[in-house]
């Protein structure tokens, strides 16, 4: 395609891996009108939720999205509410900003959301803006999004001007487009990008809600979490609560992928059986045994087959378990899948995306790419062995950010399950 081209932006296109699951959500209905217009999401009732939200007081919107039980859908799990009520009321300027990076490996569900759904995101950001006491919005969107970045541009030419002129409500919304960074889906990273610096995540405290862009107050929420927003406003808590579980509230978007015949987005209520999520992306493509399955994104340890059997989605089972929700991207690992080179790629991934800042990071990622190289070349020692389990344990914790814990915790869980696979010095199948 040559530069400048103008490009037909066709919700039923992007829409080819969006699937059914047979429960009526909060997006699935959303999702079917294929149709990203103003027009027609004022016919599904749009922007109900945000003249219901101005006729509340700031307060009483943070209250009922505590109330919801809402938790950020971006990997963390922090409740929304309680994040929102963190932001001083007195302070004269603060910011909303919306993180659309969408960096970790397996996730893709914000995509949908912003293709087919750009105006629910916005009125969530609306919503959230307004409980804040903020007017300034800002999106920040990965670079490889270019499409999703002007589906959401033509959405906020449209939103603006209409609650203005519906609602008298005032409010500017800006899409800023990232580099391509992994580590600028940290919030701080993200801050720092967003200010044309490295992308370089801080130490904290000082916390976003304090010192955040521009060193003002700054709530950072995820695409997910504030298109739930709209639901819980214009139906109440209670009828959110009634999805999922007494923890873990609500519906998730879940993507799947790996070895499944039908990989792609699929809503599902927490706490539904994993099994289930997999049974619906059509079973095993190679009609193999699973191997293991990882539940939230790479960063997440895999389960394995036996876990597999018990754990549902939600946070305390998936805790229950040393893993995390994270952001419901489930990669399925089939038996005829060689598991330490998964490793390996995975461990590459994070070495590389490393921001450098931090020696235990910088060094400790690389290294355990080194080691899994090993395992999958078939040129280890036992002491490599040993060695990658010590360091991918005592690296947790160790350093500026979570990007540490993401590849130390998957590394640590697959050479503590399946070493027992390694024989000799060589492996079993060598
Ligand atoms: Fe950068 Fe890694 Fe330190 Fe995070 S943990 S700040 S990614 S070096």
């Amino acid at each position: 395609m040559e530069v400048g081209t103008m490009v037909e932006i066709n919700s039923e296109t992007v829409a080819d891996k969006v699937y059914e699951s047979g429960f009526e959500g909060i997006f699935t209905p959303l999702f079917r009108v294929r149709d990203s217009s103003l027009g027609a999401y004022l016919q599904a009732g749009g922007y109900t939720a945000i003249e219901r939200a101005l006729g509340m007081s700031p307060e009483d919107v943070i209250e009922e999205v505590k109330k919801s039980g809402l938790r950020g859908r971006g990997g963390a799990g922090f409740p929304t509410g309680v994040k929102w009520g963190f932001i001083p009321k007195d302070a004269e300027k603060k910011y909303l900003v919306c993180n659309a990076d969408e960096g970790e490996p397996g996730t893709f569900k914000d995509k949908y959301i912003i293709s087919l759904v750009p105006h629910l995101l916005l009125e969530g950001m609306m919503i959230g803006g307004y409980a804040i006491g903020s007017r300034d919005l800002i999106v920040y969107i990965r670079g490889e999004y270019w499409l999703e970045a002007s589906v959401l541009k033509r959405a906020i030419d449209e939103a603006i001007p209409y609650v203005k002129q519906k609602f008298n409500f005032d409010v500017n919304i800006r899409v800023m487009q990232g580099a391509g960074s992994y580590i600028v889906g940290e919030e701080t990273g993200l801050l720092n990008s967003l200010e044309g610096k490295r992308g370089h995540p801080r130490p904290r405290p000082p916390y976003p809600a304090q010192k955040g862009f521009m060193e003002l107050p700054t709530c950072v929420n995820n695409v997910e979490t504030l298109a739930a927003v709209p639901f819980i406003i214009k139906h109440g808590a209670d009828a959110f609560r009634k999805f999922g579980t007494e923890k873990s509230t609500g519906t998730k978007l879940v993507g799947i992928s790996g070895n499944v015949k039908r990989p792609g987005i699929y809503e599902v209520p927490m706490g539904v059986p994993l099994k289930k999520i997999i049974e619906l992306a059509g079973g095993t493509d190679c009609g193999g045994k699973i191997k293991a399955v990882i539940p939230g994104g790479t960063s997440t340890p895999p389960l394995v087959a036996d876990e597999l059997e018990q754990a549902t989605l939600d946070y305390e089972s998936l805790a229950s378990f040393r893993t995390f929700l994270g952001t419901a991207a489930c990669i399925v690992i089939c038996e005829c899948n060689d598991i330490w080179k998964v490793a390996e790629n995975i461990a590459k991934f994070y070495a590389e995306e490393s921001c450098g800042q931090c020696t235990t990071c910088r060094e400790g990622t690389r290294f355990i790419e080194y080691l899994f190289h090993k395992i999958v070349e078939g040129t280890y020692s036992w002491s490599d062995v040993d060695s990658l389990e010590e360091i991918s344990t005592y690296m947790q914790g160790s350093a500026i950010c979570a990007h540490i814990d993401a590849c130390a915790m998957p590394s640590q869980k697959i050479i503590s399950t399946f070493r027992r696979e390694l024989k000799g010095g060589k492996r079993n199948h060598d």
